[in-house]
Parts: C-alpha cells; structure tokens; sequence
C-alpha cells in the first residue's frame, strides 16, 4: 500500500495530467490546430541557437570522461563561478563559485532549500495566487504551508495579512515573481515594505525568516518593468531560478541557487544544500546542461515573442468584455471566471476546445489561468470561442 501522504499527492497531480491527457485526445479528435490548449507553461519557441553551439562545442570539445561524469554535489566551480560573475554584472551583487549551488530546476531548487530549511511542523508562507506544486514541496519536508490570501484588486502580496500570519514557527516566505498565475511583478515598493516587514518580525520572535525567491520567469518581464534582485532588499534571501522558461528548456532539468554570504547561517546553508541535493536523489545537476548554460548566460529569451502574445490576447479578451489586469510578466494571463464557481467556466470552454486552469489550483477561485506560451495562431484563431463564451455568460 502505498503512503497516505502520496495519496492526495496523486490527486492534486492527476488533475493537471487529466488536463494534458483531455489536451492530447481532443487534437487527435479535432486536428491540433482546432484545439486551443492554453493549459501548460511548456514554452514553445525553441531554445536560442546558441545552446545548440554551446552543447554541441562541448560535445565536441570537452573531455567526453569529465563531461559525462560525476562532479561536486553543488555543480562544477567554473560553471559557478560563471553563473556568480554573470549575476555580479547584471544586478551589482557581490557573489562568488560558493554562493551558487546548480540545481535540477527551479523544483529541485526549491526542494532543496526546503529540506535544508525545514523542520517538521515549521510554516511557510506561501502568497495566493500561487504555483501549487509548493504545498508538496513543503510536505515533502513535514513543513505547514500558511496561506496569504490574495488581494484580488492588484494581485500584489497583501501585507497586512502576512503580517497577521507570521508567527515564531515562520521559517520561510515563498514569493515567485514575476508570478504565475498572474503575470504580475512585485513592485520595489512590496518588496521593501516586505523586507521591513520580515526584519521587524525576526526582532519579534528571535527568529530568521528565509525569504525563498522562486524566479523561473525573471527574464520574461515586460515594457522594460523592473524586477527587483531581492538579495538587494533583504538578507535572509534564497533565490531559486531555472533556465527552464528563458531559454525554453524545461525538459533538461537545470537552474541554480543563490545563497548569499549574508544570509544567516549562510555557511551552513550552503552545506546543507550541497548535501540536500545528493542525498534527495539528484545527486547533482545535469553536467552536459551545467557545461552549456555557463556558455549562454548571456542569451536572450524571446520575449518579444510573448510580448505579441500577450497584447493580442488581453486586448481581444478586454474587447470581448472580460476581466483582467495586463501582465508584466512571464507568460500567463489570470482572468476573472464570468460565474463563480470558475470550474464551470473551464467546462464551458471547453466545448469551444478551449482549455484553461481553474483558479483553484492556484489557491485563488473565482479566477482562470490562460498560459499563452502558445503559437501567435492559436491566440488569433481562439477568439471566436471566447466571443462564443462571453456571448454565453453575457459579458
Ligand atoms: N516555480 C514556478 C512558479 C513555476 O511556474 C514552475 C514551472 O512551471 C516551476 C517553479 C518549476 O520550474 P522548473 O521547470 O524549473 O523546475
């Protein structure tokens, strides 16, 4: 029998993979260009060119023994050292090789820090809408996940009530921005009065808080918005990100941490997550994909790609009279559900073959998420369906 614990685990996850599994018989039922799938964040536009160099120079060059070997737990000190400088340059930060652990992903990041972190029974805070993969990221560890609830007018974090829920068991807050569901960035105003408010209560309780910054979307931000570094902020910083999404490699499993010297216990942290990411089973990030991402730390993800994405959306659906407020990032769209209960909706657009996330999954009803990481096409060619929808649910 299996654990208890894995039980809800393969509910949560079933739903989604219902979703993609309905996505996959509905294109083979209608033709895929007759489907709208806007349910999953897998980027569509191909990894830039230069990964390809870059993997194939280092299939060509590198010594085949080393490159497909083993390497230190937290990843190869070149390639880390790659990764600090690069940071350095772009947010004037003052990391070095021991300040960077590769992960696989911004998941194994994220589980990484939480088993270093964690003690059974601690709370992290996680801020609604949010990626709802954290609550077993956090039971993987016996963590309690509190929930802010969401200020539904700007989607910002809502302060007043982190406040409220920040007790002395509070050993980490998990922001993701720029965020999905929302496509909205935390503002540098939130994350200063964020800092404060955490700094105030760690002299509350005695206590450190890790802030946890889940960032697999920080290159795709739009209109030259600013995204706040937020190891600039606030000490007590991890930042977890992933080459997933900006350079269209989900698949390939790879990302780092930041643990920055001034982060309490920094030294220790840095050992925990070394041995965390052996002794969880990944042993140590992809060693090809370490190789190849050092040499493209400087690509560009194509974010004007989205950008057209994105405005032919939120136009077309603000025309049609929905409700949403304009991303600024990544690449999702979080509409308000014409009726209630959203999953009534979702049902809806999908007799158009339209297919859209419950809000739920992201603690935040009454909502739908649209992923437009899809091709410019599908967005064009689902506006009649919306219209049908907003025709229904008289919008
Ligand atoms: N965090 C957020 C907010 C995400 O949206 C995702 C993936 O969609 C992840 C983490 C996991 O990313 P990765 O593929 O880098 O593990």
């Amino acid at each position: 029998m299996i654990a208890d614990k894995m039980k809800t685990m393969i509910q949560n996850s079933s739903a989604i993979r219902a979703m993609f599994e309905e996505g996959k018989k509905m294109a083979a039922q209608y033709g895929a260009e007759n489907v709208y799938d806007f349910s999953l964040g897998n980027p569509n536009v191909p990894a830039p060119a230069k990964v390809k160099e870059a993997i194939l120079e280092e299939l060509e060059n590198d010594d085949p023994v080393m490159l497909h070997g083993y390497m230190s737990n937290s990843g190869y000190e070149d390639v880390r050292e790659a990764v600090a400088n690069s940071l350095n340059k772009r947010f004037d930060t003052n990391f070095h090789a021991g300040n960077i652990v590769m992960t696989v992903g911004a998941a194994g990041g994220l589980n990484v820090a939480l088993k270093t972190l964690l003690n059974p029974e601690d709370e992290v805070l996680v801020i609604a809408p949010y990626f709802g993969e954290y609550n077993s990221y956090v039971a993987n560890y016996d963590g309690v996940v509190v929930v802010v609830s969401p200020d539904t007018e700007t989607f910002q974090p809502n302060l007043k009530e982190m406040e409220e829920k920040i007790t002395e068991k509070t050993k980490a807050v998990i922001v993701n921005s720029p965020n999905n569901p929302t496509g909205v960035v935390y503002s540098e105003k939130t994350i200063q009065a964020m800092a404060d408010l955490l700094r105030r209560k760690q002299e509350e309780f005695h206590t450190d808080i890790y802030l946890i910054s889940d960032e697999p979307y920080r290159e795709l931000a739009y209109d030259g918005v600013k995204v706040p570094y937020l190891t600039k902020y606030y000490e007590n910083t991890i930042v977890g990100y992933s080459f997933s999404k900006s350079l269209s490699l989900p698949g390939e499993r790879i990302g780092y941490l930041v643990i920055p010297d001034e982060a309490a216990d920094a030294e220790d942290i840095q050992a925990a997550a070394n041995v965390a990411t052996r002794i969880l089973g990944y042993v140590n990030a992809p060693s090809l994909m370490q190789r190849a991402v050092a040499r493209c730390l400087d690509a560009q993800a194509d974010v004007p790609y989205y950008d057209r994405n994105r405005e032919a959306l939120y136009t077309g659906l603000k025309k049609l009279g929905f409700s949403c407020i304009k991303p600024e990032g990544a690449f999702y769209l979080f509409v308000k559900s014409p009726v209630e209960d959203e999953r009534v909706f979702c049902q809806a657009a999908k007799k158009h073959h339209i297919l859209i996330v419950p809000g739920s999954s992201f603690a935040c009803p009454g909502y739908v998420r649209i992923a437009y990481c899809v091709s410019y096409e599908t967005i064009v060619n689902s506006m009649d369906g919306f219209k049908k929808l907003a025709e229904e649910f008289q919008l």
